[in-house]
């Protein structure tokens, strides 16, 4: 089997087995195209399966000290979310140091150390209560965020894509099922550069839970198999340059590190 059926048969496979029904948009049949354009995958701890992206949604300001940081009151805010492109994935696996590259136009070039909850089935209008139900599993990751282009576009009113949805702009480690790792309410959640800590929080000042993340983003995006959600970064967010070494830590997950370069 080539590559090119490779990844159509993958897709196809997860499309009619998950989905069950047509989205729009994408061919449900195996199609004749010009060249290949690859589907993103994340390695699954203990299995030869990977799980297909469909998404990544990142949520902003889910930790009071952060939103205060960046300069809002947190108490009077809805959630808010942005996108990544599925190709900004970094897959990192574990015990390795992964080379990050510092990316172009930038001269503040920020981590923010957040959950991520991968979705294995979708809906809309999802009540909170039943939300937990879409989880297919968790992993950490890393929400890399040009801030000085972010905060420029921001002052401009201007979409702040430049900033955040990037190429690589989301390093990410191996999925762990849900079965295998349970759901995350609290826990420490810390980063480090160089050694030393710079983010440190638990998952339980998240100002929206998870639960609640998947029902309001159900509201505005019908969710589907293959979506992932980074959950927000907690404050302390800073800067990284050439040869500093970012390590995150969330209780229950394996840690996951890269090297800027
Ligand atoms: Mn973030």
């Amino acid at each position: 089997m080539d590559r090119r059926n490779f990844f159509q048969g993958s897709a196809l496979m997860s499309t009619g087995a998950l989905l069950g029904c047509a989205t729009p948009g994408i061919a449900q049949q195996k199609v004749k195209t010009p060249f290949d354009v690859p589907q993103v995958y994340i390695p699954v701890v203990g299995s030869d399966e990977m799980f297909p992206v469909r998404r990544i949604y990142c949520i902003g300001r889910n930790y009071a000290a952060h939103a205060r940081e960046m300069g809002s009151d947190p108490t009077r805010e809805p959630p808010f979310f942005f996108q990544k492109p599925t190709d900004a994935i970094q897959y990192v696996a574990t015990g390795t140091v992964a080379n990050h590259p510092y990316p172009p136009l930038t001269k503040n070039y920020h981590y923010e150390a957040e959950l991520v909850a991968a979705l294995g089935k979708g809906g809309r209008n999802i009540p909170v209560e039943k939300a937990l139900e879409l989880v297919w599993g968790y992993t950490l990751g890393l929400d890399m965020t040009r801030r000085d282009l972010q905060r420029a576009m921001g002052d401009e009113k201007k979409p702040w894509e430049i900033g955040k949805s990037f190429d690589m702009s989301a390093p990410i480690g191996a999925l762990h099922k849900l079965a295998s790792i349970g759901h995350f309410t609290q826990g420490s959640i810390w980063l480090k550069v160089n050694g030393q800590v710079k983010q440190n929080s638990d998952l339980k000042n998240m100002i929206w839970s998870v639960a609640e993340q998947i029902s309001k983003l159900s509201e505005a995006f019908e969710l589907f198999p293959g979506d992932i959600i980074y959950s927000g970064t907690p404050e302390n967010v800073g800067p990284v340059v050439r040869g500093d070494t970012i390590e995150m830590h969330i209780d229950r997950l394996p840690n996951l590190s890269v090297k800027i370069v």
